[in-house]
Parts: C-alpha cells; sequence; structure tokens
C-alpha cells in the first residue's frame, strides 16, 4: 500500500504514521527524519538543506525528492510504504505520481489528520524542537497553508483524499485511521 499523510506539522502525522506502519507491516519515510539525518551527517544536501529547515522555510523540492526517491527504490519498499511529510508542494506531488506511474504502483489513499490551529500551537508548544520556537511555528503553518493545503484539492480530483479528526488520545485517532485504511485494503482484495 503506498500511503500519504498529509497534515500540519503538530498533527500527530509521526506518531500515526508508527502505527500505521506497525499495523501495516511497512516502512515509513519521514522527509523531516530523513533531512534531520542528512544535516547530522553535514552531507552536501544536507548543509544546503540546514538553513531552510531552522528557519521554517521548506527544502527546494529537488533536494527533497532525490531524498524520498531514493529511499523509495530500495527493497524494503517494494510492498508500499507510509510517506510522512511528502508531497509537501504541488510540484513534489505532481513528480512523485510520475515517478510512481512509471512502475506501476499508484498511490492508494492520502490521508489528511486535521486539527485546529489552536491544538497545534498548543502541541507544538510542549514539544521543544529546535524549529518549534513560536515564530518558526507561525512561519511552518503559513507555509502548511499555502504550499501544502493545496495537495486536498490535487488529490480529490483523483478521488484519494481522505480526512480524518486528529483531535484526541492517539488510540482515538487510530482507530480512526484503521477504519480507512481497512475500507481501502477490503477495496484491493475485491
Ligand atoms: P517535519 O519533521 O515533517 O515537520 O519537517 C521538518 C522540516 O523539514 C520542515 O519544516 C521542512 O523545512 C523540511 N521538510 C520536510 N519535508 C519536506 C518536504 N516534503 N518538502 C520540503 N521541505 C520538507
Amino acid at each position: 500500500m503506498q500511503i500519504v499523510f498529509i497534515g500540519p506539522p503538530g498533527a500527530g502525522k509521526g506518531t500515526q504514521s508508527l502505527r500505521l506502519s506497525d499495523y501495516l507491516q511497512i516502512p515509513i519515510l519521514s522527509t523531516g527524519d530523513m533531512l534531520r539525518a542528512v544535516c547530522k551527517q553535514q552531507t552536501e544536501v544536507g548543509k544546503q538543506a540546514v538553513q531552510y529547515m531552522e528557519s521554517g522555510h521548506l527544502v527546494p523540492d529537488h533536494l527533497v525528492e532525490k531524498i524520498v526517491l531514493d529511499r523509495m527504490s530500495e527493497s524494503d519498499c517494494q510492498g508500499g510504504c507510509i510517506l510522512d511529510g511528502f508531497p509537501r508542494t504541488i510540484a513534489q506531488a505532481v513528480n512523485l505520481d510520475a515517478w510512481l506511474a512509471e512502475r506501476n504502483c499508484p498511490l492508494n489513499v492520502v490521508i489528511e489528520i486535521r486539527v485546529s490551529e489552536d491544538v497545534l500551537l498548543e502541541r507544538l508548544a510542549v514539544r521543544g524542537r529546535q524549529d518549534d520556537d513560536h515564530e518558526i511555528i507561525r512561519l511552518r503553518l503559513k507555509q502548511y497553508a499555502k504550499l501544502t493545503y493545496p495537495l486536498i484539492d490535487y488529490y480529490e480530483q483523483f478521488d484519494l483524499h481522505k480526512v480524518i479528526d486528529g483531535i484526541g488520545t492517539a488510540d482515538e485517532v487510530f482507530d480512526r485511521l484503521q477504519g480507512i485504511v481497512d475500507s481501502i485494503e477490503c477495496t484491493k482484495d475485491r
């Protein structure tokens, strides 16, 4: 199964991806984690990405796409994967679609985790990551609204978009997620 998670920072994509990965036994590709790793290793890409990440901007499409698509080519992703944090722009989505179409394995579902801005701000304030500083959070939310939210319309046209309420305990949110994934598995089996 090829699954994309969409949601603003603090929506719970990371927590829910972990659970879903365990449930479906497919790997998670978190672009945030992958980018933080290359920044730490100070690779060429890492050196270019770090300035964008620290300031709350999106890393340029070509840098992120290279990292994700290389990772998706590895053997453990043959049965699908969970994309947490990718795509985040329409250009990334179009290039991902083209890449998947060439391999004849289109996306199965795009799941949006929806959480109100008040709750996001509360959650991010206690998370304490370096890019969770108040001003940077505001910028990241703005970037989400401007660059990533349009993906919802983009995926609507292919009937791939599903939304779940991200408010509640991790168990409650996962129940909603499981409902969606199970219904897709059933349709696939038919
Ligand atoms: P995250 O951990 O998903 O919140 O990502 C942390 C940061 O990594 C973001 O604020 C961006 O700077 C960068 N990033 C992660 N995924 C992407 C992506 N798909 N496109 C561009 N930048 C990204």
